[in-house]
């Protein structure tokens, strides 16, 4: 009884494989905007990765906060901060993606735009302006790419203490190396930068007083 009963097994898994095989056929030959066999929209090649859901989660802490210790020194190499106005600074990004890659924030510890006075929010929209002058004298880009991810989930790297970036673009900057290898050639080191801007704002400051 027990062997009939695999034979029917074996059977049916025959007669399963070629249909298959087939929604396997349709589903490579579909573009990618329609459902697969089971009515799941857009099928495509995910790759699951559990072991990252405790950065997800934001298990991984980090211990206090770049941009806050940058706030309380004087602008140096070591925290990259290049100009602090009364209530922002504009500071380096350590991992550019770009030469002279800023970014500009307040000086206080704070996640949320809109919790910002309007004294330091003005303020904080001043410093961005001047970055992007620094920015435009110093490396004459052909674009920016002018933003703020506010909040973890937005992509955020330091979600708890806001800041804009402004990265300068030239035609065809972009290459594969970010995609496939989670890096990017930058041809300036960032002490270069950072004394190009450093001179930059030590002239525009002189300049003032
Ligand atoms: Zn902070």
């Amino acid at each position: 009884m027990a062997a009939v009963k695999q034979k029917k097994i074996v059977k049916a898994k025959k007669r399963a494989a070629p249909k298959k095989a087939k929604v396997l056929k349709k589903l490579v030959r579909q573009p990618s905007s329609v459902v697969d066999a089971d009515g799941w929209p857009s099928p495509r090649n995910v790759f699951f990765r559990p072991e990252r859901m405790k950065y997800v989660r934001k298990l991984v802490k980090v211990s206090g906060c770049v941009f806050c210790t940058a706030a309380k020194a004087k602008p140096s190499f070591e925290s990259l901060c290049v100009f602090k106005s009364q209530h922002s600074q504009i500071i380096l990004n350590k991992y550019p993606y770009n030469n002279g890659h800023l970014l500009v924030l307040p000086l206080n510890h704070l996640g949320n735009i809109l919790d910002l006075s309007p004294e330091r929010y003005d303020d904080l929209h001043q410093t961005l302006r001047i970055a992007m002058e620094a920015v435009q004298r110093l490396y004459a880009p052909a674009g920016f790419n002018v933003g703020l991810n506010h909040g973890a989930s937005a992509g955020a790297g330091i979600p708890d203490h806001i800041h804009y970036h402004i990265v300068p673009r030239w035609g065809g900057d972009l290459n594969f190396f970010p995609l496939i290898a989670n890096a990017k050639i930058v041809v300036e080191t960032l002490e270069t930068s950072y004394n190009r801007f450093l001179q930059y704002f030590d002239s525009l400051q002189r300049g003032q007083s």
